[in-house]
């Protein structure tokens, strides 16, 4: 137990944070704004609100980092978050593109032991079915599929981005967190991946957002802070 007392807008604006800091992102108030979509000033106040709770500190340039209790609690709840993901897809069959916006409600209300029967349920599994890891320390280092040049082979690592209308989009091109292709073309506009099985047309914005590995490399890039937008519906109060 964390023994804190965050509220649920203090556990959302953790999580964006710690979004940021996994995407190697400045954690900036810009950076959360656009990250959840909501105007300056509400942020800044709920900044101030969690650096008075003790969860973060804030330097003289602004930037932001958290403290041992707001780091700890933050890999908590984004470790719950893809913990129920998983349970959501594997154990009761919902399609992934419809599983992030559940995980958001019900990431406040778990209790401790459901959470570990939920642990013990999805067995092996390490990520969401995004391809974010459950525990923390154990991201693997991607690059933007937009990045890849024709003819790598590629693995899709994870989707950066969880807006479900974008997980929506993701699903129906036959994008999926595994998957192994062929980069055939890659233009202004479009980027085509050949699998065994399927072929995807991606639109290039998309595939900003879209983390894989790739054969031949290209160089390490982090994602840019407005292909980080979590989750518009949920986000807009
Ligand atoms: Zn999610
Ligand atoms: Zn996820």
């Amino acid at each position: 137990m964390s023994g804190d007392h965050a509220t649920v807008a203090e556990d959302e604006y953790l999580q964006t944070l710690y979004w940021l800091y996994e995407a190697g992102l400045p954690m900036t108030g810009a950076n959360v704004a656009r990250a959840m979509q909501l105007a300056a000033p509400t942020v800044h106040e709920m900044i101030g609100r969690l650096q008075r709770d003790g969860y973060i500190t804030r330097a003289s340039d602004k930037s932001i980092d958290f403290t041992e209790m707001g780091e700890r609690h933050a890999a908590e709840i984004v470790s719950r978050h893809r913990l129920i993901e998983r349970f959501l897809t594997d154990l009761l069959g919902i399609p992934w593109d419809e599983v992030h916006e559940e995980a958001e409600r019900l990431e406040h209300a778990m209790s401790p032991v459901l959470e570990e029967r939920m642990r013990a349920a999805i067995g092996e599994a390490r990520t969401c079915p995004h391809g974010h890891p459950i525990f923390a320390g154990s991201r693997i280092p991607g690059v933007p599929l937009a990045d890849v040049a024709p003819g790598a082979k590629v693995v899709v690592l994870r989707f950066e981005n969880e807006a479900e209308d974008l997980l929506h989009y993701l699903r129906a091109v036959g994008l999926e967190p595994g998957l192994e292709a062929r980069l055939a073309q890659s233009d202004a506009d479009q980027i085509v991946l050949e699998a065994v099985d399927r072929r995807c047309v991606i639109t290039r914005s998309v595939a900003e957002t879209v983390s894989v590995t790739a054969d031949p490399s290209p160089p390490p890039r982090v994602a840019l802070p407005e292909q980080l937008v979590l989750a518009t519906q949920r986000y807009g109060r």
